[in-house]
């Protein structure tokens, strides 16, 4: 992710405009009429009522979304004008950045200034590369034998049905359209319960940048009704899934019957790994940020920072220094760089990994308590003298909370690291060129950073091995995932 530089201003809570179903291009309400509350985590205050879609709605979308696929200008337009008009759609959320970036805020928790500077500028930059591989999507000739001419052909997979999680709403939302628009498939998307808004925000410009009616629709509501729906009906050709692996399981299990095609990008608990011979200050930097960041709600967090034994002391006395000047509270202040956890849950599964850390021998260094009495934060939390065994060590626990284990050499390492059955990310902090690419190579992730971290690109493949996930988003590879391959065969004369 982009690094934080905060502007001067601080918005205030923007005004919500759209909280109902959005189907074949017109806001509607639930069929069964029910709302939820969607809650400002800064103050536990619900924000609005948002449409609680179901069953229903979801088939009046998949129908929408079918429409628009088969017999719609879609399904007649260029390549080229689909990209053109995904280009526009990222003009406008430029345009509505300020306040998007501010609904962002205000459903989330995360501080503006991130929004400002990660999930706006990521969000806008992966529409604009996937618009640039709409109209470069092709097919192959194939030499075979006999007297044929053998081609391959590129086409949309379908009606796709996307869900997604609540730590980066419009960025997930962006990552998923983006392959889907570009390879010509349409949507039915249904946004966390927690942080619906931005999504929905996001169908209003993609209506008015000139997507056609259906194209997009979005379901919000929750996971065992709305978003079980979109799994399990037939006129659905794939599914995209971004949350805990325990859900992808149901996911599959629901799509079985339909042997949707489906891709998952799922948790992590990804190993941080910091030899003697780095950049110390570099390494401290990263290894904060790689967890601190979002408020430790990234499925690639750095949550195992093993270090090296040589420099173990004086690595926490730095990390400590740094977390003691973490600036705190509220998100909409442009100088605030930790904001709430996104809800009440959320909270109290990470309080009680702090419990079992603590019970469990860990020795917690910074932080461990709740900010204040009134919204969902958390001190960045420390615990040393961590053991692979733990709880801590083993399960994800998706908020501020950093495990520093120690390591005597590159031996066991690679071991230790690879022992999760999670294989989202991980990172090598060391000046050794070819200790780097040894690890980077032996460790089972998806995604190796190298003296960085949380550095993501458009561009760049991201997934999991293991558990952390099916397929790959982003780049070429994110963009196959939405595509058919087609063979045609033609008898020569
Ligand atoms: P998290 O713990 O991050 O909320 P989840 O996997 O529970 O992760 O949620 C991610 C997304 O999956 C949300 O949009 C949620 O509503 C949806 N979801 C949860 N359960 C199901 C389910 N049984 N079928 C389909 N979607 C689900």
């Amino acid at each position: 992710m982009a690094t934080a530089t905060a502007t001067a201003t601080a918005p205030s809570r923007p005004k919500v405009r759209h909280t109902e179903c959005f189907v074949g291009g017109k806001w509607i309400p639930a069929a069964s009429g029910k709302t939820f509350d969607t809650l400002d985590p800064a103050t536990e205050e619900p924000i609005a009522q948002v449409a609680e879609g179901d069953g229903e709605d979801v088939d009046a979308a998949v129908r929408a979304a079918r429409d628009a696929l088969e017999s719609g200008p879609w399904s007649k337009m260029d390549a080229r004008d689909r990209g053109r008009l995904m280009n526009k759609l990222a003009d406008l959320i430029e345009e509505e950045s300020e306040e998007l970036a501010a609904l962002e805020t205000y459903d989330n928790g995360k501080p503006i200034r991130d929004a400002r500077a990660a999930d706006l500028p990521l969000t806008i930059d992966c529409l604009r590369y996937y618009a640039g591989f709409a109209d470069k999507i092709q097919g192959e000739t194939i030499p075979v034998r006999g007297n044929y001419f053998t081609y391959t052909r590129r086409e949309p997979v379908g009606v796709v049905g996307q869900i997604i999680p609540w730590n980066f709403p419009m960025l997930m939302a962006a990552w998923k359209w983006g392959p889907a628009l570009a390879a010509g498939c349409t949507v039915v998307m249904k946004p966390a319960e927690q942080t619906p808004l931005t999504c929905l925000r996001m169908a209003r410009l993609a209506q008015k940048a000139g997507i056609p009616d259906g194209v997009i629709n979005v379901i919000p509501g929750y996971g065992p009704t709305a978003g079980a729906s979109i799994v399990k009906h037939p006129g659905v050709d794939k599914i995209a899934f971004t949350g805990e692996y325990k859900t992808a399981q149901i996911i599959m299990r629901d799509a079985a019957p339909t042997l949707k095609r489906l891709t998952f990008e799922l948790g992590g608990k990804s190993p941080n790994i910091v030899f003697a011979d780095s950049d110390l200050d570099a390494a401290v930097a990263g290894a904060h940020f790689g967890l601190y960041f979002n408020q430790g709600q990234c499925c690639c967090a750095g949550s195992r920072v093993f270090v090296e034994s040589k420099i173990y002391d004086k690595f926490i006395q730095k990390l400590a220094d740094i977390n003691a000047k973490r600036k705190i509270g509220d998100p909409f202040d442009p100088e605030t760089e930790q904001g709430p956890q996104v809800d009440k849950a959320q909270f109290d599964k990470i309080m009680h990994y702090i419990d079992l850390g603590k019970k469990e021998g860990a020795k917690c260094v910074t932080g461990g308590k709740r900010v204040g009495s009134k919204g969902y934060f958390i001190e960045p939390t420390l615990f040393t003298d961590v053991t692979d065994n733990m709880s801590i060590a083993k399960d994800e626990i998706f908020g501020p909370v950093m495990n520093v284990l120690r390591f005597k050499d590159t031996e066991d390492i690679v071991q230790r690291a690879n022992n999760t059955f999670y294989g989202l990310a991980a990172a090598v902090w060391t000046r050794d060129v070819g200790k780097a690419h040894a690890l980077a190579k032996a460790i089972k992730a998806g995604t190796i950073w190298i003296n960085c971290y949380d550095v993501f690109d458009a561009a760049a493949p991201f997934g999991g091995y293991k558990m952390s996930g099916m397929g790959r988003e982003l780049g070429y590879k994110g963009l196959e995932a939405y595509l058919e391959t087609k063979t045609v065969t033609v008898a020569l004369a």
